[in-house]
C-alpha cells in the first residue's frame, strides 16, 4: 500500500454539553439519561408498525450515544483509532444555540477555545485542523468567528443554513464572505435534506435554505470564495438518483436532484471554487460507490473538474451507528476507487482546499 496522507475534511467532536438539553424534544430528557429505554421504545414502535417514529427514536439514540463522551479529546481519540497514523482531521464545531431548544450548556466561544487547546497539544497538534462555526443569528457581527480565525488560528468556516438562515444572510454577505474570500479561507456548509433543523421550521423552508441553487448568488458575488456543499446532496437525493421514480410534487429530489445539481454546477466550469464532500452519504457504501467512481473516473474535462473538487470526509461521529465501522468504510472506499483516485480526493484535493497546495494552471476552468 502506497503512502497516502489522508485528510478527513469533515468530522465532528462536539459533545452533549454543546447540544441543548431539550433537543430534539423535552419529553425525551428522561430517555437521554437511560439509553437502553430508547432501544426498547424503538423496538416497540417498529413492532406496532410505526416505522418512521421508530427510526426517529433510533436516530436519537445514536445521537445520544455519540454525544455522551466526556469531552472532545475523548471523541478525537476514538476517531484516530480508525485511521492510519498521520491522518489529519478537519473538525467542524456546532453552534446549536439558535435552533429553538434553548441554549446549550457550553457556548460556541468555549467550544472554539476547547478545540484550540486540543490543537495546541503535542498529542494532536499536527492532526487537528479546526474550523470556526458561525450562526449569524447568534453572532451577527461575526466577532466570535473572526476571533476564532484571527486569534485562535482556525483554518476555515462552518455554516449550517438548515438551522434557519439563508446562505445569502446579510451578516454572511457583508462580514463573512468578503474577508474569507480575501484570506482564501474555505467555507464548509451542510448540504443534504437530513440533519439538524430549526424547531418548527417547515421542511420546505429548511430545504430552500439548504438547496445548492441558494448558493448561486454567493458564488456570483464571491467567485474566488471556496465553498464546499457537504454530503454531495445527501442520502435522500442519492437514493432518488440511484432508484429513479416518476416525478412527484411531494418528492422534490425526484425533479430537482441535489446530487445532479452539484455535479452540474461543478462540471460546468462556471464555479471553479465550488466543492463537495462525500461525508456521511457514501457510508451507504455498496449502493453508491459504483456511481461515485463512474462520476470521477473518465477522460473528459468534466470528469477532471469533478475529480479535483470532491473531498474525502466521513462525518464522524454521525456515522458511528452505521453497520460498518469508519475504518471498514474507508478501506472499502480506497479499494473501490483505487490508489490514484483515493489519493486525489483524500490527499491532493484537501491540500488545495486548505490552501496548502497550488493547482496547476491548465485552463481547466475556462
Ligand atoms: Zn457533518
Amino acid at each position: 500500500m502506497s503512502d497516502i496522507q489522508i485528510t478527513n475534511c469533515h468530522t465532528h467532536l462536539f459533545t452533549a454539553a454543546h447540544v441543548p438539553k431539550t433537543y430534539p424534544h423535552w419529553a425525551l430528557i428522561p430517555i437521554k439519561r437511560v439509553p437502553w429505554l430508547t432501544a426498547l421504545i424503538a423496538w416497540v414502535l417498529a413492532f406496532l408498525g410505526f416505522q418512521e417514529a421508530a427510526e426517529q427514536v433510533r436516530r436519537l439514540r445514536r445521537f445520544q450515544e455519540e454525544t455522551s463522551s466526556a469531552d472532545q479529546r475523548n471523541i478525537l481519540q476514538n476517531m484516530c483509532r480508525h485511521y492510519p497514523k498521520g491522518t489529519r482531521f478537519v473538525v467542524l464545531p456546532m453552534d446549536l444555540s439558535q435552533i429553538g431548544y434553548g441554549p446549550p450548556e457550553v457556548q460556541i466561544a468555549e467550544q472554539h477555545d476547547d478545540l484550540a487547546r486540543l490543537a495546541a497539544t503535542d498529542e494532536f497538534g499536527k492532526e487537528l485542523i479546526p474550523f470556526a462555526m458561525i450562526d449569524p443569528r447568534s453572532d451577527p457581527l461575526a466577532n466570535e468567528l473572526w476571533r476564532a480565525v484571527d486569534t485562535l488560528g482556525f483554518r476555515g468556516i462552518k455554516l449550517y443554513p438548515r438551522m434557519g438562515y439563508a446562505p445569502t444572510d446579510k451578516t454572511l454577505m457583508s462580514l463573512v464572505y468578503p474577508k474569507a474570500e480575501e484570506k482564501g479561507l474555505p467555507v464548509m456548509t451542510h448540504c443534504s435534506r437530513g440533519g439538524v433543523k430549526g424547531h418548527g421550521l417547515p421542511d420546505r423552508i429548511a430545504d430552500a435554505y439548504t438547496d445548492p441553487a441558494a448558493y448561486l448568488p454567493v458564488l456570483k458575488e464571491f467567485p474566488r470564495l471556496k465553498i464546499c456543499l457537504a454530503h454531495f446532496g445527501g442520502q435522500r437525493d442519492w437514493d432518488a438518483y440511484v432508484n429513479p421514480e416518476p416525478p412527484s410534487p411531494y418528492h422534490d429530489e425526484r425533479t430537482r436532484n441535489w446530487q445532479v445539481m452539484i455535479r452540474q454546477m461543478i462540471t460546468s466550469g462556471d464555479h471553479p471554487n465550488l466543492w463537495t464532500d462525500i461525508s456521511y452519504t457514501l457510508f451507504d457504501f455498496e449502493e453508491y460507490i459504483p456511481f461515485l467512481r463512474t462520476f470521477l473516473e473518465g477522460p473528459t474535462k468534466e470528469h477532471e473538474r469533478l475529480r479535483r473538487r470532491v473531498l474525502f470526509g466521513s462525518d464522524y461521529y454521525m456515522t458511528r451507528q452505521e453497520e460498518l465501522s469508519e475504518r471498514a468504510v474507508c478501506i472499502r472506499l480506497r479499494n473501490a476507487l483505487g490508489e490514484d483516485l483515493f489519493r486525489q480526493i483524500a490527499e491532493i484535493n484537501p491540500q488545495v482546499w486548505l490552501g496548502e497546495r497550488q493547482e496547476p494552471a491548465d485552463g481547466l476552468w475556462r
